[in-house]
């Protein structure tokens, strides 16, 4: 059984890197991870612009300005300002070349077609200087960046309208397990509803993977063998759940070798999460999650998580960590690493209730995990915790 860190180590050094890029209309661009830096073709601001609703002068030695004129924004004016003159002017309008500060309205008396200045203003105040934000020819988004919605924002105030990126990797689902019923049918004695699909398929939509299929499969070893073999070829990745363990009717494992996927690693010294699978078949890589629902979710966020984003070319792999202090004692059940559903809090972190594989309820409220090392025991309120931050909306 290999540690936590080496098993994230591993999937990181055996997932693909994908070198498929195309271009995407910005609009579309959400969640996808630059492939190339993107450049300004222009320089932002274009112009000198006003940052207040006030007056445009060139500084003298008096207080009082005559008012010649107005500059709103949008306009395309650039009046001559002589000695004591000055022109209204609007947030966001551009500064006229002869003057050298903008004073806001509150700062002014009203006088006729004059203005009395309170105190002596300073050079260059209230302009936002031309190129302040980004020189054309500059880098506007490094390569590896995911884009969100403040990036789309940025790029689009620079005029672009296309950016290239990665392909993101298409990701099957394949739950297993005879006990599963799809919600919405009725329950015998001895059934649950399958829970695994709908969820995974969900947070990897919410993490912009759209591409996704889930099937559920019966625990009959030919049936996974031939559900397997068919997945693989058409995936990027496949993501197994359940059927991973040990018992006679786990058959993943066996179906596993039988189609030639190359084990990397069976077993990790953590909790949830013990049985995990992770392999490769040529450039498929391929997870065997446990079929519990919050141990399939935590070995998401842990391991699927970082390798999709490797496979997109992303600087950011893992999810960030934090260290935060614990808002209560907690007593660690059992030796191995854990991963505890959490809630940041203020400056701390809160380990919700209901910690059990099964039980996934508590991830309605995670916005974290804590990570807790081996043989780690009491751990007290105060103390600090490493924190991994959930990619959650
Ligand atoms: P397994 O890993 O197949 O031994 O399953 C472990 C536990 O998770 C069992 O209690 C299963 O009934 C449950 N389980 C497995 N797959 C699912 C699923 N897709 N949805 C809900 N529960 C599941
Ligand atoms: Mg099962």
């Amino acid at each position: 059984m290999i540690d936590t860190t080496t098993a994230l180590e591993l999937v990181l050094k055996h997932g693909t890197l994908n070198t498929d890029f195309f271009e995407v209309d910005l609009k579309d661009a959400l969640d996808y991870v630059v492939a190339k830096d993107v450049v300004s073709r222009i320089d932002m601001p274009p112009f000198r612009q006003s940052a207040m609703d006030g007056y445009a002068l060139h500084v003298h030695d008096d207080f009082t300005y005559t008012v010649v004129g107005e500059v709103q924004a949008g306009d395309h004016n650039d009046p001559t300002l002589r000695k004591g003159e000055a022109v209204r002017i609007f947030t966001g309008a551009p500064v006229p070349t002869s003057a050298n500060t903008v004073v806001m309205q509150e700062r002014v008396t009203l006088d006729g077609n004059k203005i009395i200045v309170e105190g002596s203003p300073k050079v260059n105040m209230n302009i936002r200087p031309k190129a302040e934000q980004i020189k054309a020819g500059g880098i506007a988004i490094h390569k590896g960046t995911t884009i969100k919605g403040g990036h789309i924002g940025f790029l689009a105030s620079l005029g672009l309208t296309k950016i290239t990126v990665s392909k993101k990797p298409s990701v099957a689902i394949v739950v297993t397990g005879n006990e599963l019923v799809a919600p919405g049918m009725p329950l015998s004695y001895g059934e649950i509803y399958e829970s695994n699909g709908a969820m995974l398929r969900a947070v990897l939509n919410e993490l912009g993977y759209k591409n996704t299929s889930v099937v559920t499969i019966r625990d009959d070893y030919d049936t996974t063998k031939n559900v397997l073999s068919d997945t693989l070829g058409k995936y990027d990745v496949v993501v197994v759940t359940g059927g991973v363990s040990v018992g006679d009717y786990d058959f993943v494992g066996k179906a596993f070798k039988a189609i030639g996927v190359q084990e990397i690693f069976y077993k990790v010294k953590q909790k949830p999460g013990k049985p995990l699978f992770f392999g490769k078949k040529e450039e498929t890589s391929i997870f065997g999650l446990p079929g519990n629902p919050a141990a399939a979710l935590s070995c998401f966020y842990i391991y699927v998580y970082p390798l999709l984003k490797k496979y997109e070319g992303a600087e950011h792999m893992n999810l960030p960590t934090i260290s935060l202090p614990l808002l209560s004692d907690y007593t660690v059940k059992g030796t191995q690493a854990q991963f505890l559903k959490a809630r940041i809090e203020g400056a701390g972190v809160r380990i919700l209730g209901g910690q059990s594989s099964a039980m996934v309820q508590a991830f309605g409220d995670a916005n974290a995990l804590v990570c807790l090392p081996v043989n780690s025991m009491e751990i007290k309120k105060g103390q600090n915790v490493k924190t991994l931050l959930l990619p959650t909306k």
